[in-house]
């Protein structure tokens, strides 16, 4: 017979977390000019609009969350933070995954001139000759840009070489043999020295195949991701010079999210 005192302790195990509530929650804080909540189905904007997490389709490729993904698959990786730049693992490329319409709505349409019209002009390490860049004034990315470069001014000069000059912001461009808009054409990226730089598909040999690397010092990627930005010299699909603003991954990974796994969605 079961006691009572059995039924306590079982009533008082926590309820399991559920790792998806959790992104959406930071995903709605991280967005606060935008996003005003979510249940289990929607993501709720302020404007009233409802956009579903979930497409339904739980055995996408990695190159179908790619090409055609949910909010959920936004967050398939942990993004890992700090200075210990380490290979990923296969396929391991936080925040690389983008569902188009939730950044067309947020940062407007390159294509019918929304972005242009909401660009700052931002100092790039004026004081070693970077001139200046321009970014989305949409949730205050130059705002945040310019508190990157602050910091950015603090470093030794043997780290200009890795900044200076910026391969640029703004551009209203898919991503090269992709049909998938870039975050340069939301003005919500940057790209330091392409000199400096590694990008996956350059490195491919004649197989086809690519050994991640990266130059790019993790002192760096740690300011940068400080104030919101995420690296995508993190990715597996390496491209070392790119810096996106996802502050809801930056904040996530600061919790720990989520717990144990680094996948958060099963990848075939
Ligand atoms: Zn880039």
């Amino acid at each position: 017979m079961r006691t009572c005192a059995a039924l306590v302790v079982l009533s008082a195990l926590p309820v399991a977390a559920n790792p998806m509530n959790d992104a959406l929650d930071a995903l709605v804080a991280a967005y606060p000019d935008h996003l005003a909540s979510h249940d289990d189905k929607d993501l709720i904007w302020k404007d009233g609009t409802r956009m579903p997490i979930a497409d339904g389709r739980a055995d996408k490729t990695f190159q179908q969350r790619l090409d055609q993904p949910d909010i959920k698959d936004q967050f398939a990786f942990r993004y890992p933070l700090g200075t210990d730049v380490k290979p990923p693992g296969l396929n391991e490329d936080p925040g690389r995954i983008r569902f188009e319409p939730f950044f067309l709505k947020m940062y407007g349409d390159c294509c019918k001139g929304e972005v242009a019209k909401r660009l700052k002009p931002v100092a790039w390490l004026q004081k070693r000759g970077g001139g200046r860049l321009s970014v989305t004034t949409v949730n205050r990315v130059d705002e945040r840009l310019a508190a990157v470069v602050k910091e950015l001014d603090t470093l030794s000069p043997d780290m200009t070489r890795f900044l200076v000059p910026s391969a640029g912001t703004y551009n209203c461009r898919t991503i090269r043999n992709t049909a998938r808009l870039s975050v340069h054409a939301f003005a919500a990226a940057i790209d330091i020295n392409d000199k400096q730089a590694d990008y996956w598909e350059s490195l491919k040999g004649r197989t086809g195949a690519f050994t991640w690397r990266n130059r790019v010092p993790g002192a760096i990627g740690e300011i940068f991701e400080r104030h919101g930005f995420i690296w995508g010299a993190k990715w597996f699909h390496v491209d070392s010079m790119h810096f996106e603003y996802r502050p809801e991954l930056v904040a996530l990974a600061k919790q720990g999210w989520p717990e144990r796994r680094a996948r958060l969605v099963p990848l075939i």
